[in-house]
Order: structure tokens, then C-alpha cells, then sequence
């Protein structure tokens, strides 16, 4: 779908899309879910956790907001793949919009890590993308309107941070991924982009095992002085996602409050 082709109304606009957003239940997810909705599209979205998920599911539907919902753990291969089942059987075989956003940090010293860790961290944010967007490629093909697939990364992927390392390392490949997944599913119809946020107010933000002198630091490096909300990474997410951004792909944008150019 080229922008220039359609009127205003139709290039600010998700009616009728289908959606995949991975965790949902809370945080930037949540948010990312009732945007779409909001502009109209038809969400699925998973969590681990089945009773939230039906809670999230029931508030949505109070509001008129299409969105279904099921249980996946996506650092579990099968539960991907059940995932992607379940999305293909509930939006008819097609997909226009995946949002990789199920993701976990760590706060924790390189010489702490564990096997463990670095095995956790890696198959919950960066192998659960790769693979899903494996999954999701045949879904994608198949939409009428082009597919769209958005990674949720972060700024820690760009820059040094201290306890971070594993995190980090996750999040900037999925920098490179959103590049080179762009170059290569371009001929596909399928535009990839990325949104990498700064320091934003959800459970990753308030754990308790940050270093409370490093929050502090990095609040004094931010140019706009406070900490960014949900709603405004899933705005992004959401024009990345319309026909308007009928152009962009291969591309990662920051929201962070200027943290990245201070
Ligand atoms: P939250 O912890 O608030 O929400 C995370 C969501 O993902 C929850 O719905 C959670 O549900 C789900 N989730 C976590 N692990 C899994 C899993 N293994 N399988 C399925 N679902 C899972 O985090 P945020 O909203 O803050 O983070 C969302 C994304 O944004 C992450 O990728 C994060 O790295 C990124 N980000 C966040 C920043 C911040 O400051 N908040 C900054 C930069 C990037 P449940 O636990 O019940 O499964």
C-alpha cells in the first residue's frame, strides 16, 4: 500500500487490520494493544499468566475494543508455535501487523550471570522474535495490505549500561534484525521496523533489584527530565503500523526523552 495512493482518513488508519502483540497484559504491551484497537485493528495478544490475560480481555471488551487473547510462554518453542496457530486459525489464515514486545530485563554484574541467565534472557527477547517472525511470515505474505512487523527494543541496545550486559546484548540484535529482516522480506511486502525505548514507567522500570544511584544518573541525563509513559511508545508503534508509514522500514527509532542524544 503506497500513502500518496489514499486520502487523509485512510492513511491515519488500522480499521479492519489483524494484529499479533506478544505480552499484552501489562506495560508497554497493554498499551500497544489498546492503540491498535483503538485506530481500529482487531488484536490478539499472550502472556503468561491466564488470569490477567481474561481480566485485560473482559476490561477491552467493556470498552468495545476487538482483541482476543491466549496463553503463551515465548521463550518456549512449542508454545510459539501453538501461538501462531491459534493466530492463524482466529484471523482466517492472515496477519498485517506482528509487535514483538514480550521482553524481560536483568539487572545483574557480567561476573553474576549464569548459564541460566544468559540462556533465559536470550530465548525470552531475541530467539522468541526471530522465531515468531519465522512463524509469522507465511501470515504476513498472505495480508492484503502488506505486512508490518514492529520490535520492541531499548536504548539499552545503543548504549553502555552498567548490570546490563545480557539485556543489552538481546536488544541490539534486535536492532540488527529489524535491518536485516527489512532488506530481506522487502520483496515480500513486509515493512520491519523498531522502536527503542528509553526509561518508561511499568514493572521493568520499578524492579527493585536496580541500582537505585544509576536510576538517578540517568535521570540526570535526560534532556526532558522524567520518565516516558506507555502510551507514548504505543503511538509510535501504532504509525509505524498505518498506511501511513507506507515508506519506512529497516528502521529503529528511540523514546526516550533525548536520553540517546544527550
Ligand atoms: P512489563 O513487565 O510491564 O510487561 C511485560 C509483558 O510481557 C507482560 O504482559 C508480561 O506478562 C509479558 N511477558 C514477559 N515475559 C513473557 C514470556 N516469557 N512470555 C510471554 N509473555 C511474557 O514490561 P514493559 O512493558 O516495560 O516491557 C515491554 C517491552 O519493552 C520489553 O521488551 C522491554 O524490554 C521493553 N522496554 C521496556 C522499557 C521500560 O523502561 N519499561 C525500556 C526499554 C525497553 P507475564 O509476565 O504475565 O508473562
Amino acid at each position: 500500500m503506497v500513502a500518496a495512493c489514499m486520502s487523509m482518513a485512510e492513511r491515519w488508519n488500522l480499521a479492519g487490520a489483524t494484529a499479533l502483540v506478544t505480552g499484552g497484559s501489562k506495560g508497554i504491551g497493554f498499551a500497544i494493544v489498546e492503540e491498535l484497537a483503538g485506530f481500529g485493528a482487531r488484536v490478539h495478544t499472550c502472556s503468561r499468566n491466564a488470569a490477567e490475560l481474561e481480566d485485560c480481555r473482559r476490561r477491552w471488551e467493556e470498552k468495545g475494543l476487538q482483541v482476543t487473547v491466549s496463553v503463551c510462554d515465548v521463550s518456549v518453542r512449542a508454545d510459539r508455535e501453538d501461538l501462531m496457530a491459534t493466530v492463524g486459525a482466529t484471523f482466517g489464515g492472515k496477519l498485517d501487523i506482528l509487535v514483538n514486545n514480550a521482553g524481560q530485563s536483568m539487572f545483574k554484574h557480567t561476573l553474576e550471570c549464569t548459564r541460566e541467565d544468559y540462556a533465559r534472557i536470550m530465548a525470552t527477547n531475541l530467539e522468541s522474535c526471530f522465531h515468531l517472525n519465522q512463524l509469522a511470515h507465511p501470515l504476513l505474505r498472505a495480508s492484503g495490505g502488506g505486512g508490518r512487523v514492529v520490535h520492541i527494543s531499548s536504548i539499552a541496545g545503543f548504549i553502555g549500561l552498567p548490570a546490563l550486559a545480557v539485556y543489552s546484548m538481546s536488544k541490539g540484535a534486535m536492532n540488527q534484525l529489524t535491518r536485516s529482516l527489512a532488506a530481506e522480506w522487502a520483496g515480500d511486502g513486509i515493512r520491519v521496523n523498531c522502536v527503542a525505548p528509553g526509561g518508561i514507567r511499568t514493572d521493568i522500570s520499578s524492579d527493585k533489584t536496580i541500582d537505585p544511584e544509576l536510576v538517578k544518573k540517568e535521570m540526570a541525563r535526560m534532556p526532558m527530565g522524567r520518565i516516558g509513559e506507555p502510551e507514548e511508545v504505543a503511538s509510535m508503534v501504532a504509525f509505524l503500523c498505518m498506511p501511513a508509514a507506507s515508506y519506512m522500514t529497516g528502521q529503529v527509532i528511540c523514546i526516550d526523552g533525548g536520553r540517546t542524544i544527550a
